[in-house]
């Protein structure tokens, strides 16, 4: 199938962009890779009158370290994010959980700020920003919102910026010392969606217990979804096989992952079991080996 017919405009700027969008308002989408919407376009699931290609913009492509965490601008396509020293040597995390998206030539045009407005609950992109505590800057003609990740994701496809706001930018919060992570997800082959999957973050204190730890998951329900009663379980606790053993049990408990064609709510619980356990395991052993970046 063909899109359904559409005006298109290219802004050279972001205030010209916003002004399009505030005119527009519900019948407009904004384009950014394209990568999700021209599919959506194709199938006509959906119909916009006019088109906001954001590619231009590339005052909003940039990963800059910035108070100890990270800032990336929304348009910064994932490739970037996978070669980018900065994340390596800064989160490594948020560089190995993309390069389980899709193939290279997605990533090379897929952005980060349209991975996370378009929302899917499966995607890699918001369930890491969900463990990175991050916020997300979005702008409207006459204001700009900060959104932790928290808020930000609302249902399926679905978040907290209104028809007439740009996804700016994201912000990381720098993480404690002796933090390691660990990412682990299965997917039919290598760049199909996850069909479950995990983002951990682990803290050791100087005894060498657990300090604070996040686990965040893609797939197990309508948006990334945080475990937090399995990570208030680690608090306090040695990083041992029987402490992972265990909360990872709760985890697969706590999460609420839908049956569908690809598999059962059961095989997804106990798929997330194994692969939190895997994730904290990986998380251990780069905290332990005293490496204070993630
Ligand atoms: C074959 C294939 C396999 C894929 N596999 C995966 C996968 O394994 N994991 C995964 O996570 N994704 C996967 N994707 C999706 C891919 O990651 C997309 O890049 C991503 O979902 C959307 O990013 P985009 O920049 O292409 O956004 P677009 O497709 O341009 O936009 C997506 C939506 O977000 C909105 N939007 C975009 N940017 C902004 C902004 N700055 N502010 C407000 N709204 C905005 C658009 O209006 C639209 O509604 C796959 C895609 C394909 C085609």
């Amino acid at each position: 199938m063909k899109p359904a017919p559409f005006d298109y405009a290219a802004p050279a700027s972001l205030d010209e962009a916003l002004t399009i969008l505030s005119d527009r308002g519900e019948d407009a989408k904004v384009l950014a890779g394209g990568q999700s919407l021209v599919p959506m376009l194709n199938l006509r699931l959906a119909r916009p009158s006019l088109l906001i290609d954001l590619n231009h913009l590339s005052e909003l492509a940039y990963i800059r370290a910035d108070d100890g965490g990270l800032s990336i601008g929304a348009l910064t396509r994932q490739r970037a994010i996978e070669r980018s020293e900065l994340i390596a040597t800064g989160y490594p995390l948020l560089g190995a959980a993309t390069s389980y998206i899709g193939h290279p030539a997605i990533r090379n045009r897929g952005t980060v700020g349209g991975s996370l407005a378009h929302a899917d609950p499966v995607s890699e992109l918001p369930c890491v920003m969900l463990a990175a505590d991050a916020q997300m800057i979005v702008r409207g003609r006459s204001r700009e919102r900060t959104i932790a990740a928290e808020s930000f994701f609302q249902s399926v496809f679905t978040t907290a910026i209104e028809p007439t706001e740009i996804l700016v930018e994201v912000h990381v919060p720098g993480l404690p010392d002796h933090t390691g992570w660990g990412f682990e997800e299965l997917a039919r082959r290598h760049g199909d969606f996850a069909i479950i999957g995990v983002a951990a973050l682990l803290s050791l204190g100087t005894d060498g217990t657990i300090a604070s730890a996040r686990l965040a998951f893609a797939g197990a329900g309508d948006r990334p979804f945080r475990a937090r009663t399995a990570e208030q379980a680690l608090v306090g606790e040695s990083p041992s096989p029987a402490a992972f053993d265990a909360v990872a049990r709760q985890a697969a408990r706590e999460i609420d992952p839908p049956t569908d064609l690809h598999a059962t709510a059961d095989y997804r619980r106990t798929v997330a079991m194994v692969l939190t356990r895997r994730a904290l395991t990986a998380a251990r052993a780069c905290a332990g080996q005293g490496r204070e970046e993630v």
